[in-house]
């Protein structure tokens, strides 16, 4: 579920849910006159592609193909971002994060750049998955703000990481066991700024099981809390 929020005229998150390849992801992209949308529509057309046209033989890609697979769809996705900066003037300094999950038999591998998230809810526990490439995460790290400063911080829309700002970029990757009863959350920072893990936690224990109700609330919950930037939510349920 894709929202504007209660301040933006246009949003700029996209997402991708392709269930026959098992493969989901959400880009927030960033940059003025409609860069933004062209930076992360590229991004996720990108990924759809290029794992269609890697299409598993058998149906099951391994951990290590799949992570291989996010990382060269994500660093070509980078690479046309770049291109298309060149052709045109007025899209100089856009890029989008992206978080990417795909299912390789057991397991769930999710690939990102920037400050989009996953997280999961085992046992009624929530952990969060990815860590972001952002200034005040790198802050948290080094001691130097606390969790909570950095939730409030006026810099903490500040990326370190994108695609289509490098030639290169640097993917994280990481493989989760997929358990029954797991519940698996992709997100953009619209949400996860506007709701505290506790908050997600609570709403994901009480709909986690029903994706689309859980997307719902989330999303409502982001436009209470003042919907600031665009809320992109995806929620995937292992039935157990
Ligand atoms: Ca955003």
């Amino acid at each position: 579920m894709s929202d504007v929020g209660r301040c933006r005229k246009v949003n700029q998150d996209m997402f991708l849910v392709d269930e026959a390849l098992g493969l989901y992801a959400i880009a927030d992209g960033m940059g003025g006159h409609a860069a933004g949308e062209v930076a992360s529509d590229l991004a996720i057309s990108t990924l759809a592609t290029s794992l269609q046209r890697q299409q598993s033989t058998d149906g099951v890609w391994s951990t290590e193909e799949a992570a291989e697979l996010l990382r060269a769809a994500l660093d070509e996705g980078n690479r046309r971002i770049c291109e298309s900066v060149l052709e045109r003037a007025e899209w100089r300094g856009m890029g989008t994060t992206m978080v990417a999950f795909v299912l390789a038999s057991d397991r769930a591998v999710i690939a990102h750049v920037g400050d989009s998230r996953a997280y999961l809810l085992r046992e009624g526990g929530l952990r969060q998955l990815t860590s972001d490439h952002s200034w005040v995460n790198e802050q948290v790290k080094l001691g130097l703000l606390t969790h909570e400063q950095a939730q409030r911080h006026p810099m903490r829309n500040i990326v370190t990481r994108a695609l289509g700002n490098q030639p290169r970029v640097e993917v994280d990757c990481l493989a989760e066991e997929i358990r029954p009863g797991d519940v698996f959350v992709l997100c953009s920072d619209g949400l996860s700024g506007m709701l505290s893990d506790g908050e997600i936690r609570e709403v994901l224990e009480s709909h986690g099981s029903v994706p689309r109700l859980a997307c719902r609330v989330l999303v409502d919950r982001a436009n209470e809390h003042g919907g600031e930037d665009n809320i992109t939510v995806i929620v995937l349920c292992c039935a157990g």
